[in-house]
């Protein structure tokens, strides 16, 4: 029957290696998309994706592939982004697939979140075909590649196809070995109905569209169906599956990936894991679903115009559907008003909610430097998460802040060795041990604090290695650590949005300089305005900002152009945010300045 001749599967690499331009060549060599209609990274549809050339939310189609042995398969193809930041939206995806393509760069080799995807889908029980990819580059060293497959990953080197995604090479031998060596689903058809939401997106008309792995069972239009976690029921309007574009089905079986619509209007019914089931004759138990995921940054948002805060929570609330690693609660600012603390997985995360917010939903909004939280024990006793600075209670009632602590797992050629402990040091990193991979590569391995890697401890890794480090990190716990908070004063007044909890080894340096970005970033007003780091009453660093005369532009220094031209544009697209924090106007890019000291 049908379901022999499914096969569902992944695609995970390294970011860059060629994932998003093989499931290009993949979509093309099964005529899913006309040539004409062909675009580079065509699954990356979200504008985002395709300004910055990667992809940040999975995406799942359905092709037919007509194999040598003549029969026809269905393929559910699911494209994942590769960034660390994004390793939720691969663990979804993936508890849909049986198999993966597992994508390595013939010049750059098995590195970092390789063999943290190739966890994720061991973990999973998933069939592993290894591709290695950019076999027409003059530097790639495809035997050299095949020695890390088997050394590191485990797999027989020999098995890996030879392919150019970019050249066409090797791609009907992948879809070949995706029909032999990926096992089809095995659901019950009959069984009652298992839909494992994996994703899901709000559309005005059809409300929410939820994007299923059919485990066991069937479901078709008209069937009532019931969401597992909370017993709420909806009548399905319309079933079908992406190929690339929504094509209507009349009915999806166990070891399909598809979509269900069914008028579901209130998004807080539905959550990415939950289990769909038949109304009338449910399952006995849900399945699995996925594990909670705690974000790792902190960040405030309010709107510039405090009238649109209902509109920010209406938009908070509808990106979650399709981003389940966001989280929100509401926060008050005395010196932005209402807004919400947002929870992150990591900064190009926040920079991509962020984005979306104002081009998805056409906001505008100040977004507050990205926090970790701290876990704090008062001297009366209790102990208290605070994920915003400005909650931090007075040092007189502190006995001790702990800090979130990660494992980080950095890959690098033996020769940059020296530059990336040297960084790690710098960072209040704690050396834990070094391995050699292979005669090339080393893994060096490094308890840092979150808060440190953060911010742009990727960016200096790479500058500092000429690109060639890679990272991957994990949360390992807290630790005690010697930490302040720092409030910024404008014209005598503590603003609470500015304040941020510093190493006290490091809280002069930063205070200077975010004093003094600061008084670079806010522009003159009419009237003079000092500006003041402080640790409790003690001022550790000032600086005055001369009121305003004519023809007065604000001057950036920064050494770097790239960085500056950065900074400028920036600046340019804040530049009609600014806020009026008790009488200073204060534009976005002063909040963010506290990033960029260090
Ligand atoms: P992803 O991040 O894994 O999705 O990678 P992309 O598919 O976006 O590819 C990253 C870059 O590598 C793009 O500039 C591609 O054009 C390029 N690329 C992908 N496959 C090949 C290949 O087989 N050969 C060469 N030379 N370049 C490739
Ligand atoms: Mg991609």
């Amino acid at each position: 029957e049908r379901q022999r001749h499914i096969r569902n599967f992944s695609i995970i690499a390294h970011i860059d290696h060629g994932k998003s331009t093989l499931a290009d060549r993949i979509l093309e060599m099964t005529d899913t998309i006309a040539k004409r209609d062909m675009q580079a990274q065509v699954l990356d549809d979200m504008a985002l994706e395709r300004e910055r050339g990667i992809t940040i939310k999975l995406n799942a189609v359905e092709l037919h592939y007509k194999a040598k042995d003549g029969q026809t398969y269905i393929f559910h193809l699911i494209d994942t982004p590769g960034h660390v930041d994004f390793t939720y939206e691969v663990s979804r995806s993936l508890a849909a697939c049986e198999g993966a393509l597992l994508v390595v760069d013939a010049a750059q080799g098995v590195e970092a979140q390789t063999l943290a995807n190739v966890y994720l889908a061991v973990d999973d029980d998933l069939e592993i075909v290894p591709v290695i990819n950019k076999i027409d580059l003059p530097s790639a060293q495809p035997d050299v590649v095949k020695e890390e497959i088997e050394e590191m990953i485990g797999l027989d080197g020999d098995d890996a196809i030879l392919a150019s995604a970019k050249a066409g090479i090797g791609i009907e031998e992948i879809l070949e070995r995706v029909v032999s060596d990926i096992p089809a689903p095995k659901g019950d058809v009959e069984a009652p109905l298992k839909a494992l939401i994996f994703d899901s997106v709000y559309d005005s008309y059809r409300g929410v569209v939820l994007n299923v792995r059919i485990e066991e069972g069937a479901v078709q239009v008209g069937d009532m169906i019931e969401l597992m976690s909370n017993g709420k029921k909806f009548e399905v309007t319309e079933v079908g599956v992406m190929s690339p574009k929504a094509v209507k089905r009349d009915y999806l079986m166990a070891g399909d990936v598809g979509y269900i619509t069914a008028s579901i209007k209130t998004i807080q019914d539905t959550r990415v894991g939950d289990t769909v089931t038949n109304a009338d004759r449910p399952a006995e138990k849900a399945l699995e679903g996925y594990r909670k995921i705690t974000p790792m940054v902190y960040a405030g948002v309010f709107p510039t115009d405090n009238a649109k805060f209902n509109d920010l929570r209406d938009a908070l609330e509808k990106l979650q559907l399709n981003d389940a690693a966001l989280e929100f609660e509401p926060e008050t600012s005395k010196a932005l008003g209402f807004g919400f603390r947002c929870g992150f997985l990591g900064l190009l995360h926040m920079d991509v909610v962020q984005e979306r917010l104002e081009r998805e939903f056409n906001l505008d909004l100040i977004m507050t430097a990205p926090s970790v939280d701290y876990h704090v024990k008062k001297t009366d006793g209790t102990e208290i998460t605070v994920e915003n600075p400005a909650e931090m209670p007075d040092v007189s009632e502190i006995r001790e802040i702990s800090e979130p602590y990660v494992k980080a797992n950095i890959m690098v050629p033996n020769d940059y060795v020296g530059p990336v402990m040297e960084l790690a040091q710098r960072k209040r990193g704690e050396f834990v041990t070094m391995d050699y991979l292979d005669k090339y590569r080393v893994n060096v391995i490094y308890n840092l604090p979150l808060s440190e890697i953060i911010y742009d401890f990727f960016d200096d890794l790479k500058s500092n290695t000429k690109g060639y480090a890679s990272l991957d990190y994990e949360i390992t716990g807290y630790r005690p650590s010697d930490l302040v908070k720092m409030d910024i004063l404008l014209n005598g007044d503590p603003v609470d949005a500015l304040s941020t909890i510093v190493h006290k080894e490091f809280a002069y340096d930063r205070g200077r300089g975010v004093v003094s970005k600061l008084k670079e970033t806010i522009p003159r007003q009419n009237f003079e305005v000092p500006i003041q780091a402080a640790i409790g009453t003690k001022i550790i660093s000032r600086a005055t900002i001369r009121a305003y005369r004519k023809d007065v532009t604000a001057r950036i220094h920064t050494g770097d152009p790239d960085r500056r031209a950065k900074l400028l544009d920036k600046q340019k697209r804040g530049k009609k945010r600014m806020k009026a924090v008790g009488s200073v106007e204060v534009p976005q890019e002063a909040f963010m300045s506290l990033l960029e000291v260090n």
